[in-house]
């Protein structure tokens, strides 16, 4: 009966031990790729990348594989389950709530600003990759990586800190004020899957409505009451 009851508390609670197991793997993947990527989009490139001490360029295809089976097994969604990133945003939003329980309520306008640079943020990243995925500045590498992070400070131009102050700024909204500030309105890789799931339920729509017209059943989506 014991027995019964851990298994039953394991298997509730083991998508999250997952999810934090994940945060915690890929760290100092994170922080790398925040302060040392190179690509205006990380992770594409990972082959060829001069960063030799980001963990990503030597794990990203088996981790990629591992990810991909263990969301057809479990049926994991990736951005609330597995992302690490998306990990570090709840992180920041429990602090948060440890702070104030307050809810900070965004006027419709704000919403609308904020979701029309979610899809900016897309167009961009697309053109991005269209472009090849460019590099915007050369990372020096020192063994030391508190003197390859200086050097990265130093050697960087506009684009490296655009990009900085971008995520740090989104980080702190999310710590402060709005749960998941990064996910929701700039991820663009979020905005990509936002965007396959509502496309994949359209057609999933249109295509049981179409089902249920053919096989002749009125009584199923009433189409044909009148
Ligand atoms: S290996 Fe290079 S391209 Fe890949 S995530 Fe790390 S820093 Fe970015
Ligand atoms: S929106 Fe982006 S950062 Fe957030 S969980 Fe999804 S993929 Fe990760």
């Amino acid at each position: 009966m014991e027995f019964k009851e851990s298994m039953k508390k394991l298997k509730k609670w083991f998508p999250t031990i997952m999810k934090y197991l994940f945060f915690i793997v890929s760290l100092e993947t994170i922080v790398l790729v925040i302060l040392r990527c190179p690509y205006v989009i990380p992770f594409l490139a990972c082959d060829m990348c001069p960063v030799v001490d980001c963990p990503s360029k030597y794990y990203r295809k088996p981790f990629v594989a591992f990810i991909v089976g263990y969301m057809i097994i479990f049926r994991a969604d990736f951005c609330s389950k597995i992302c690490p990133y998306g990990s570090l945003n709840d992180i920041l939003y429990k602090i948060r709530r440890k702070i104030s329980k307050k809810p900070f309520k965004l006027s419709l306008e704000t919403k609308t600003i904020l979701n029309f640079l979610k899809y900016l943020f897309f167009i961009c990243a697309i053109i991005a990759i269209i472009y090849g995925n460019p590099r915007y500045y050369v990372p020096l590498h020192t063994s030391d990586l508190i003197t390859s992070l200086k050097l990265a400070y130093l050697a960087a131009g506009n684009a490296y800190f655009a990009r900085l102050y971008v995520i740090v700024g989104a980080l702190l909204l999310g710590l402060l004020l709005i749960p998941r500030f990064w996910c929701r309105y700039i991820c663009p890789l979020g905005t990509g899957i936002q965007l396959t799931k509502k496309g994949i339920r359209k057609i999933r729509k249109i295509k049981t409505v179409n089902g249920v017209k053919s096989c002749g059943d009125c009584s199923k989506c009433g189409k044909n009451d009148n």
